[in-house]
């Protein structure tokens, strides 16, 4: 009867696990190819079972032979000296263990933990469904068939941790004969959770396991292992063996049926493909690949492991896991975090350089915007400075005929619109030529600009002044009738006579006034007004002519 079977530690079975051995394989592979193979002796446990599936497939697949090695893989069994053994005598390279390897450890032996295929043990103890036991406390007085340490070290410590001492039940050595438990030559029987159950349920024996885990010891199992001295003289061979092994593994747990069918076929030609599939689904229960990464081992649980050997007498204090536990190289990590790297630095650099060339561009930008803004506040500034000299008078400082034009236009809109009076002054100084010719051009501008300053400073603000040309002027007075505008020409003409301008040059000015009435154009009220100028001079200058509605007479 074959016996345990053990999964391989592993987590994912994603592709991310398939691509991240992929990827540390690859250093491995090269190294390999520069290599002799190297020729690796591994010492199962037990006879050839699905227990040992990733290493079957790390053969079958080349995986050993493309990481540069040649793998003998040995089964076991009864008869064959235990797998920890032949490893410390040097018969073999590597050995699958159980967590029995921390007991040799403790007591000095050179072997070192390399990685932990099944995350629990599958030891279990089983029992017939009509035995009326169902805890482990139910054992206590019952014939018990059980395996020798270390093998049954997980079971014993479930029974002292609920209270049962190993004196109060009936050891039995185990005969390896689930049978017996069928003729009820025990009550429980030591078995695994990979086998006998199957064999019991082809007997159609109802059975009922109790389980260890379930009581809070939880053991690895299946530890693949090797001599100190190995790892120290061929580090490389050791990683390459443990990276084509958990290779196998992702594989084997990857393709259930393909590794059942070639394990059958290969390996355990005496087990039912059935038997296989069973101890397949078993064990990957407890290899939990989708929720550990293959191989992993935890100090914490070595050391938890240990104080249970050490409860148990089967191993002595103080616990010290140095040099126990491998640590993995992990080169082709850090080739895999080197391109990340790489990566993320390239990632960097690009985006610095588009922040750069974007700062260098902005920059400009707003240099161009600045220049933009400067030159377009120039151009304001220049056509403001057109627009006044356009609108104004150089010489009297008055408005021109231009901007008085374009706001008279504006005031005889909102007259006819609102229904609003409007009149407006003509006014020509009288024998001006004269003044150039007596006084010089230049005596003539500044009596020209005297008498509009003068003007201007007797006017309202709503009041303009604009020169028409020449000698000529013209008063625009919004809200303002004939009887007002006329009475305003008349005061501007005597404060022109009143007093000389310059202190020696004597002035007057005729005036024409008039009024603007509903349809009027500008040019018809400026006419209108230029006619009662035209009269003033004709009946002898100085004087102001207003344009009556009905006609044009002039006044004092
Ligand atoms: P009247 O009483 O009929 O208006 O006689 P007047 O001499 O004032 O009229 P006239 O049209 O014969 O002459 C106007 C003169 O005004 C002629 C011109 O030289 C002078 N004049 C026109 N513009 C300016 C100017 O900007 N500066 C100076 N100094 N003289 C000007
Ligand atoms: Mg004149
Ligand atoms: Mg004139």
């Amino acid at each position: 009867m074959s016996l345990p079977a053990h999964p391989p530690p592993g987590k994912r079975n994603s592709t991310s696990l398939r691509l991240g051995l992929g990827l540390l394989l690859v250093p491995l592979l090269c190294l390999a190819e520069a290599m002799a193979e190297e020729q690796m002796r591994l010492q199962l446990r037990w006879l050839h079972q699905f227990q040992f599936a990733g290493y079957y497939m790390a053969q079958e697949k080349g995986f050993y032979q493309q990481a540069g090695l040649e793998v003998d893989i040995r089964q076991g069994g009864p008869g064959s000296p235990p797998a920890l053994d032949s490893l410390l005598a040097g018969d073999a390279d590597f050995a699958i263990s159980n967590s029995g390897l921390i007991i040799a450890h403790m007591a000095g032996k050179p072997v070192v933990a390399l990685a932990a295929i099944m995350q629990s043990s599958p030891s279990v103890w089983i029992v017939r469904a009509d035995s009326g036991i169902y805890t482990p406390q139910d054992l206590a007085g019952k014939r018990v068939m059980v395996m020798p340490l270390p093998e049954s070290a997980e079971l014993r410590i479930m029974l002292i941790r609920e209270g049962i001492g190993l004196d109060q039940i009936q050891e039995q050595p185990t005969s390896f004969n689930p049978q017996d438990l069928v003729d009820g030559k025990t009550d429980a029987y030591n078995g695994y959770l990979s086998n006998e159950p199957f064999w019991l349920r082809q007997q159609q024996v109802p059975y009922r396991l109790i389980k260890p885990r379930e009581y809070g010891v939880n053991f690895y199992n299946d530890v693949l292992s090797t001599r100190r001295e190995l790892l120290q003289q061929r580090p490389e061979q050791v990683e390459a063996f443990i990276q084509a092994s958990l290779r196998g593994w992702q594989y084997a747990m990857d393709n259930i049926e393909e590794s059942v069918q070639l394990i059958h076929r290969r390996y355990a030609t005496d087990k039912s493909l059935e038997h296989l599939r069973f101890e397949a689904e078993e064990l990957k229960k407890l290899v939990m690949p989708e929720l550990v990464q293959l191989g992993h081992m935890n100090p914490g649980r070595w050391q938890a492991i240990a104080e249970h050997y050490v409860a148990l007498d089967m191993a002595s204090g103080p616990i010290e896991l140095d040099g126990f536990i491998y640590n993995r190289k992990v080169e082709t990590d850090h080739r895999l975090l080197y391109q990340v790297l790489a990566g993320a630095l390239l990632i960097v650099l690009v985006v610095a350089a588009i922040a750069l060339r974007f700062a260098h561009l902005s920059s400009r930008m707003r240099l161009e915007v600045g220049r933009r803004r400067e030159a377009e506040e120039k151009l304001l500034c220049s056509n403001q400075q057109l627009e006044t000299l356009a609108n104004t008078d150089r010489l009297t400082g008055q408005w021109t005929r231009r901007k008085f034009e374009e706001v008279a236009q504006q005031e005889i809109a909102r007259a006819e619109r609102y229904a609003l009076d409007l009149s407006l002054i003509f006014f020509d100084i009288d024998h001006f030529k004269l003044i150039n010719d007596q006084h010089g051009h230049e005596v003539g501008d500044q009596v020209l600009s005297g008498v509009a300053h003068r003007i201007k400073a007797q006017l309202r603000q709503s009041d303009c002044l604009c020169r028409w040309g020449g000698e000529e002027f013209i008063i625009f007075m919004p809200h303002t009738d004939l009887a007002h505008a006329c009475a305003i020409a008349e005061k501007l003409r005597q404060l022109l006579v009143a007093e000389p301008l310059l202190e020696q040059i004597s002035v007057s000015a005729s005036f024409g006034v008039a009024q603007w009435h509903r349809g009027q154009s500008l040019s018809g009220l400026v006419g209108c007004a230029d006619q009662m100028l035209y009269r003033a001079k004709q009946l002898g200058r100085n004087r102001v002519e207003c344009l009556t509605s009905v006609s044009a007479s002039p006044t004092p």
